[in-house]
Formats: C-alpha cells, sequence, structure tokens
C-alpha cells in the first residue's frame, strides 16, 4: 500500500513538474510543430551560448516538412558548436533530400573531417554519389558504412538498391540475400529478390521467395498474385520447392517429472489456423491421425463414432454444410452437421494434423502440426472446417511459451513469458474474449498468443511453464493486463498513449534499460540521433535478439507509396506525409497524410503501420524523411524505425536482455515492465 502511495505521489510530482515546463517538447510532442520550433528558436534567444535549442527547433522543423528552415537552424547551430559532425551530418540529409548535391556534400565531407568513422555521414555520401551517377565513388562510402553497422539489415537494403539503381542485378541479388539473412521479415528486400529471380526466369526459387513474404505478411496482396502468375510456369510441384514440415516419429523431451505431474488445470478453447485478425482460415480438407489411436466422438450426443487405430490417417472434408469424415481408402464414413470430438485414445496423447497441398489454409498446408489435449471439428459456416484445441492451460502454455520467445533466452526470461502468458489466458476466459461469437477464448496467432502446438515444444521453455505452475501477475488482486510486444526499440510506451489501450497504472512509459541507471532526458534532436543510432538497451542485444529487431530502414518510392495509401484513402498523388503527436517514447500516433486531393490524418497503431509501404512496419516508432527532386516532386521515402510491436507492457527482447545481461529473475523483470503488480498463485488447479 505505502508503495503504490510513493508511486501516485512521484507520478504526481513527475506531471507537475512537466507542466511547469509545459514548453517546446510538450508542444512537440503533441504535434504543434511549428510552435514548438518557435519556442525552440525562444530559447536559443536567451541561451546565446547554446546550440541545442537551435538543434531542437531544426529537428521539429524538419519533422514537420521544412526541411529548408531546419537546414538554416542548423546552420546557426553549427557558429555555436563548431565541431560537432552530427550537425554536419544532419545538415547533409536536409540538403540531399531537396536535391542539393553539391551542399549535401560539402556537409558530410565536413562530418567525416571532424569524426573520420561517421556512419551517417558516409551513408549521406554514398548517397549523394548514388544520385549523382557516381557509381565508384557510391560504392566505395557504401562500403565504409556496412563496416560501420555490420549488423544493420538496412546496409545491405540500401546496397541493393543502389546496385539496382545500377542496373547491377547480380550484386543486388547477394546484398538482397544478405539483408534477408539478418531479416527475414523484410518484405521490402523479398519482392525485389522474387523479381530478379523471375525476370532471369528462375520461376521456381521467384515463386518460393513470394511464399515466404507470405510467411511474414499473410496475405500479401503483390506476393499472392505472383505466386498465381508464377504457378504455371513452375518446374516442380509446390511441395517439392517448399517440403513440408513433416512430423516423422513422436517428439521426445527431456524426462520432466514435474510435467507429468502437474495438476489437471482449466480447459480452456484455442482456435488453430487463425488469420491475422485471429478468424479462422478456410479448412476445405483436414488429414488427421495420432500414435496413439483415436476416439471420434459426437459432442452432443456422446456417441462414440469410430476408433481410429494409431497411425492411420483419415480425412474431415467441408462438403454442403457438413463435416464429412472418410477413412483411409476414401471411404465416406459420416456426415456430420454438428461437432466432433477427435480425442487420443490414451492420456497424454496428441493428435497430428498432415500437412497437405490441397489443403487451403497455409497452416496447415504448409507444416505438420501436432496438439495435446483434444480438438473440436464443425462445419463453419461456407468458411469451412472449424477447428478448435481444446486444452488444459498449463498444457497449452507449454506450447505457447516458445512460439513466442527463443527457448535458447535466458532462462529467467522465459519463466517471465510463461507467467503473462498465463495471466491472458485468464483474462481471455474471464470475458469471453473478442473470440466469443467464434467459439473460442483465443485465436493461435499474434492477435492473441502464438501457439504452434506440440511440435514447436521445447524442454527449457516446458521446464519454465511448470517452475511457474499456477502463477499469474495481478494488480490490486486482480489479473494484469500483460500486454507484450516483440521489442520496444529502447523505449516502452504508455498504454494510456494508444487510441484503444486503456490507461493501466502499471502500463507506463520508461526508458528499456537497466533499472539502475538514471534515465536521460530526451528532445526531438536527441532522439533522432537515438533512433538513427544503435543505442544501449535491454532489447539492443546482439548475439540473442536480430539487430534487425531493434532498428529497421526502408526506403519507399513515391508510386509506390501513392498507390499503397489511395487504397485506403482515396487523397490522390501524395505531397507530404507528417508525423503529428508521438507518446514520450517516440511512437507515432497521430500521422498526417496530405495528398493532391486530400488530406487525412490517422490515429489507430495499426493503421499507422498498415499504411506506410508494401508490408506493415514493425512499429509506430519512426522517423519519415522525404526525398524529393529539385522541383518539389517526392521522389522517395526514408523510414529509420525501431523495435517491433506496440511498444506498451512486456519488452520480450528486453526481458532477455534484464535476465542476460544483469541477472534478474522473472519477478523483477515482471516488476521492471509492470511496476506496482505483484505474482500470486492462483488456484484454478483441480486437486486430484
Ligand atoms: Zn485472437
Ligand atoms: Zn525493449
Amino acid at each position: 500500500m505505502r508503495r503504490v502511495y510513493l508511486i501516485l505521489l512521484f507520478s504526481l510530482f513527475q506531471s507537475r513538474a512537466a507542466q511547469a515546463a509545459a514548453g517546446p517538447y510538450e508542444l512537440y510532442l503533441k504535434g504543434d510543430l511549428l510552435q514548438a520550433a518557435s519556442a525552440y528558436a525562444a530559447l536559443a534567444a536567451e541561451r546565446p551560448d547554446q546550440a541545442k535549442p537551435l538543434l531542437n527547433a531544426a529537428a521539429a522543423l524538419k519533422q514537420a516538412g521544412r526541411y529548408h528552415d531546419a537546414a538554416t537552424y542548423l546552420v546557426r547551430a553549427l557558429e555555436r558548436d563548431p565541431h560537432n559532425p552530427d550537425i554536419y551530418s544532419e545538415l547533409g540529409w536536409l540538403r540531399f533530400h531537396q536535391a542539393d548535391y553539391a551542399g549535401a556534400r560539402s556537409a558530410f565531407e565536413a562530418a567525416i573531417r571532424v569524426q573520420a568513422l561517421h556512419a551517417r555521414a558516409e551513408l549521406g555520401l554514398a548517397s549523394v554519389y548514388a544520385n549523382l551517377e557516381d557509381k565508384p565513388l557510391a560504392l566505395e562510402h557504401l562500403d565504409k558504412y556496412r563496416q560501420l553497422r555490420p549488423d544493420f539489415a538496412g546496409v545491405d537494403y540500401i546496397l541493393a538498391w543502389n546496385y539496382m539503381n545500377f542496373k547491377m542485378h547480380r550484386e543486388a541479388e547477394e546484398a538482397l540475400i544478405e539483408a534477408l539473412r539478418k531479416d527475414p521479415s523484410f518484405t521490402e528486400a523479398r519482392l525485389p529478390l522474387a523479381g530478379i529471380y523471375a525476370r532471369q526466369g528462375k520461376f521456381n526459387e521467384a515463386w518460393n521467395q513470394y511464399y515466404r513474404v507470405l510467411d511474414y505478411a499473410p496475405g500479401h496482396p503483390i506476393a499472392s498474385k505472383m505466386m498465381k502468375v508464377l504457378e504455371g510456369k513452375l518446374t516442380k510441384q509446390p511441395e517439392e520447392i517448399r517440403p513440408p514440415f513433416k512430423i516423422t516419429k513422436p517428439l521426445v523431451m527431456e524426462p520432466l517429472d514435474a510435467l507429468e505431474n502437474l495438476s489437471d488445470s482449466v480447459k480452456i478453447r484455442v482456435g488453430i489456423g487463425t488469420g491475422v485478425t485471429g478468424k479462422q482460415g478456410a479448412n476445405n480438407l483436414l488429414l488427421f491421425r495420432s500414435y496413439e489411436g483415436i476416439t471420434v466422438t459426437g459432442k452432443a450426443s456422446g456417441k462414440n463414432f469410430a476408433n481410429i487405430p494409431p497411425d492411420q490417417i483419415w480425412y474431415a472434408l467441408y462438403e454442403g454444410g457438413a463435416v464429412v469424415l472418410k477413412d483411409p481408402k476414401g471411404m465416406v464414413y459420416g456426415r456430420f452437421t454438428g461437432t466432433l470430438q477427435l480425442k487420443p485414445a490414451r492420456k497424454n496423447g496428441s493428435i497430428i494434423f498432415e500437412a497437405s497441398a490441397k489443403i487451403k489454409n497455409p497452416w496447415f498446408r504448409g507444416a505438420d502440426r501436432q496438439y495435446r489435449g483434444y480438438i473440436e471439428l464443425s462445419p463453419n459456416g461456407t468458411r469451412g472446417i472449424k477447428a478448435v484445441n481444446v486444452i488444459e492451460s498449463e498444457l497449452y502454455l507449454l506450447g505457447v511459451v516458445p512460439s513466442e520467445v527463443a527457448p535458447q533466452w535466458p532462462y529467467e526470461s522465459l519463466k517471465a513469458q510463461a507467467v503473462i502468458a498465463r495471466t491472458q489466458v485468464l483474462i481471455r476466459r474471464a470475458r469471453g474474449g473478442q473470440h466469443k461469437k467464434e467459439g473460442y477464448h483465443l485465436c493461435d496467432g499474434q492477435h492473441c498468443q502464438a501457439y504452434k502446438g506440440k511440435s514447436n515444444e521445447a524442454n527449457t521453455t516446458s521446464r519454465a511453464v511448470v517452475d511457474t505452475e499456477g502463477e499469474i501477475l495481478t494488480y490490486h488482486g486482480r489479473p494484469a493486463y500483460t500486454f507484450f510486444h516483440s521489442n520496444c526499440g529502447g523505449w516502452i510506451q504508455a498504454s494510456k498513449e494508444v487510441t484503444g489501450w486503456g490507461d493501466s497504472p502499471y502500463l507506463v512509459t520508461k526508458a528499456d534499460v537497466h533499472p539502475d541507471k538514471p534515465e536521460e532526458p530526451m528532445d526531438p534532436w536527441d532522439w533522432h540521433l537515438w533512433l538513427t543510432g544503435n543505442p544501449a538497451a535491454n532489447c539492443n542485444y546482439p548475439g540473442r535478439v536480430r539487430a534487425s529487431e531493434y532498428r529497421w530502414m526502408k526506403i519507399i518510392r513515391q508510386k509506390d507509396m501513392t498507390f499503397r495509401i489511395n487504397k485506403d484513402y482515396s487523397v490522390g498523388e501524395i505531397i507530404d506525409i507528417v508525423p503529428l503527436r508521438r507518446s514520450p517514447s517516440g511512437n507515432v500516433n497521430t500521422l498526417r497524410v496530405v495528398g493532391k486531393k486530400k488530406t487525412v490524418t490517422v490515429t489507430r497503431e495499426h493503421l499507422i503501420r498498415n499504411l506506410l509501404g508494401f508490408s506493415s512496419l514493425k512499429s509506430t516508432l519512426f522517423e519519415i524523411e522525404i526525398n524529393r527532386f529539385k522541383n518539389g516532386h517526392v521522389r522517395n521515402y526514408w523510414i529509420y524505425g525501431g523495435g517491433w510491436g506496440h511498444a506498451i507492457g512486456l519488452c520480450q527482447s528486453g526481458a532477455a536482455g534484464l535476465a542476460g545481461k544483469y541477472d534478474l529473475d522473472y519477478k523483477a523483470i515482471m516488476e521492471f515492465y509492470f511496476p506496482g503488480t505483484s505474482v500470486r498463485h492462483i488456484k484454478y488447479v483441480k486437486k486430484k
């Protein structure tokens, strides 16, 4: 109680302090960019010895799209701080984006004179030479940039971008492959690679690359369309080009006595093979078997319809509003309009769905899937067969934790994931959840939490579930909203900042750095350097976390940006894109898009992420630079970003960092991300 009181008092004090200083930075965060710039300019006049207010004015003006004015402020700042390479470099970029190549070059060169190894100035020089079509010098500086940011997928992407512009297709191919090695989710790199293969007549490879785009961006329009186009040209069967994952023998886990002794926990219903919105995919057909044998029962009647021997594969087809069951010979065993239960014939058994190219739902087409508990099949309107996994919640968690985090991560971070995943189950089960209409508590995708079933289980993550059995995170005695995300980019966002996320006192904003490290105050200029650099953070954890999840970038051509945005909003050709409101974490919460026909303002997190380019942005933590021709028309957009996910609640990569770098235990990790909450043991297990 005392602790809560202290926190309250502290936050009161903080907001007072913030109000007292309700100055330029608050204006900037609110999206009043021009007012913020004027306020910083006024501050600069009061403090003639400081460059910082001028730099902040420049940063605010740049965000507002006033590159020329921003550059003027930077020139003035250089009079006050003439040996700061970052100012020269940023000046170079502002000039570059306005097609002033001579001016940009001299600024980048000045930056490099002050600091020989300045990554952004090297990238800037390379970009200047590229636009001047000086191939050798462009490539020379790109090479230096690559040496300075070796883990950054953006480097290889920019290299490839330039190679493509120079029509050096073989080099472009290599650079794209390298970018994808560092960041397999990099759709903007995979699409051109597929295109290169298609032009070379390597149709199988091209098809495979488009298929892989769908792994990260389900239903991606270009990839789906191109796969259809290429299908007639393939020289191999799709299953040969991309062999499905097969389960060939029972999963043998390290003996886990405790797992055998897990008490019975409450049963939950999980929709399996669901899409991005958590709705079930089209299951026209399902093939299933079990190592233990299966009993098929009618849910309503309790009647036993069939006993399937071990390893025999049976079929369930969707036909005319019914589930048609067929035996291995293809003989119709029965037609069912109600719900069928497929139960393993032995305790602790599992049901396996066999992958088949004939299945429309990619989840069941691309890999064998294995589930503990039992399965319910029922006709799902016109969508095919609905498949629900009915499973005890503790057994379900065995499949969730390794689907959400890497089993090789530091053990305490796995335990933290187990506790917050369990808490999510309780909340969604109690509320009926968003999937009440669909007849399950949770879906198996990112929408709720990723669940890939038994074949994905690992010894470490299973032990983490067992070691925390029955533990959930609570706030004032009730389950806490344990939101989590993959990587915050270095700064956690408060839930109240984001439309539709509520205002929970424990979902606060803070730097994702060691709890003892004091937070550094941020302002627009520092934030820009922070985002375009590679600053230390819990979730900046090389070797464990992909660098591309912490910092990323992409370049989008004007044609593509205009096409994409006009699919959602008929604004005409894009003239300007301005991030307005930001959270103190830097996440963009309001985006203004100015088109020739009209201007729109977008505020929803997922809408902002989905709008800019052909795949969604990893997060709303980004800065956008607009590159224009001399005549002011847009050439392309450079987006620099950080993190993956909504940045609210627990940062999974940061939890790994806190456990691995600083030896924090799982309770301390959760106290860090959900301050004021506590771990409680709940009795949702039935005593034997
Ligand atoms: Zn869901
Ligand atoms: Zn983080």
